[in-house]
């Protein structure tokens, strides 16, 4: 019938089956490209996991969030591991045993809300550490607040002495002055600052990097990454000049910020994917994950 149709259209039936052929291979080509582009486009749609280097599951989130839900929150975000700290330590100590390959449990010096304003000049605290670190395998010990010569109290000294000696990294929330103190007393293990200093200069962050390898910036409420959206060129250097010593964070301290956890985590994501993708992959969960790896590399970053 073909051959027939072909012959009485005058064409040459060979040229008529090699032109189907041509045509055949070229849909095909088209149907595998836009499988490809298919696939391609949902990978990138998909979004990128993030190990929060900021979490805390106080006493007043946990009256409206019980752990479990605080575990689906973590999902919905797409936080598929946390570091965990909390006022008490029992709510870190509850999560962790729901999740314990994804929660990084982190020991506290508070045992309540008021502690954290006099906590660095109460010997109480050393033996609390002690115990809390006794009973619990906590992998590092933070959140901790503590400003100017706060930082340079015998408890806090000890304190210190206690991380170096057990491999533990820090996480503080202090300022230039504590946290060169902490970077000075703590040379052999991770100091991460919460907050990245708020609102100090970049060109400072960039110095302190420069002069403490086993400085890390954690980057929950810090100002000034992406104004309108875009990422800011200083911050775009810094991130590619210093990308194994940054993490994201997002500060989960009252319940309304368990509630926008998802957004939060989106924000962060919408200035990490304007970085090469291998520096987003390692501000967004592989730092977190090779500060806190099991079995070494617990100290300064390569
Ligand atoms: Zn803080």
């Amino acid at each position: 019938m073909q051959r027939f149709a072909a012959v009485a259209a005058g064409l040459d039936y060979k040229q008529c089956l090699c032109d189907s052929w041509i045509l055949g291979m070229y849909l095909r080509f088209l149907t595998t490209a836009l499988l490809i582009t298919l696939v391609v486009s949902v990978a990138a749609a998909e979004p990128i996991p993030i190990c929060d280097g900021h979490i805390h599951f106080n006493a007043q989130v946990r009256e409206h969030l019980h752990p479990t839900d605080a575990l689906r929150r973590l999902d919905e975000a797409g936080i598929t591991c946390a570091i965990v700290s909390s006022t008490p330590n029992d709510g870190t100590e509850r999560l962790h045993a729901l999740a314990p390959d994804r929660i990084v449990p982190m020991l506290r010096p508070y045992r309540t809300a008021e502690d954290r304003y006099t906590w660095f000049r109460d010997p109480a605290t050393i033996e609390y550490l002690r115990h809390g670190l006794a009973h619990f395998d906590y992998r590092g010990i933070g959140e901790f607040h503590v400003f100017g010569a706060q930082a340079e109290t015998p408890v806090v000294r000890e304190m210190v002495r206690i991380a170096v000696s057990r491999q533990m990294p820090l996480h503080a929330h202090t300022n230039v002055t504590g946290i060169t103190s902490l970077l000075e007393q703590a040379t052999s293990v991770p100091v991460i600052w919460a907050h990245a200093g708020f609102d100090t200069p970049v060109a400072e962050l960039h110095a302190l990097l420069d002069a403490h390898d086993n400085l890390y910036l954690e980057l929950s409420f810090r100002e000034g990454i992406a104004p309108d959206g875009r990422l800011a060129p200083a911050w775009r250097e810094l991130f590619i000049a210093h990308r194994r010593r940054c993490l994201v964070g997002t500060d989960t301290y009252i319940p309304s910020r368990w509630t926008e956890l998802s957004a939060l985590a989106d924000a962060a994501r919408a200035w990490l994917t304007q970085l090469p993708p291998g520096v987003a992959t390692d501000i967004a969960h592989a730092n977190a994950q090779r500060v806190f790896a099991r079995g070494g590399n617990a100290g300064a970053a390569p």
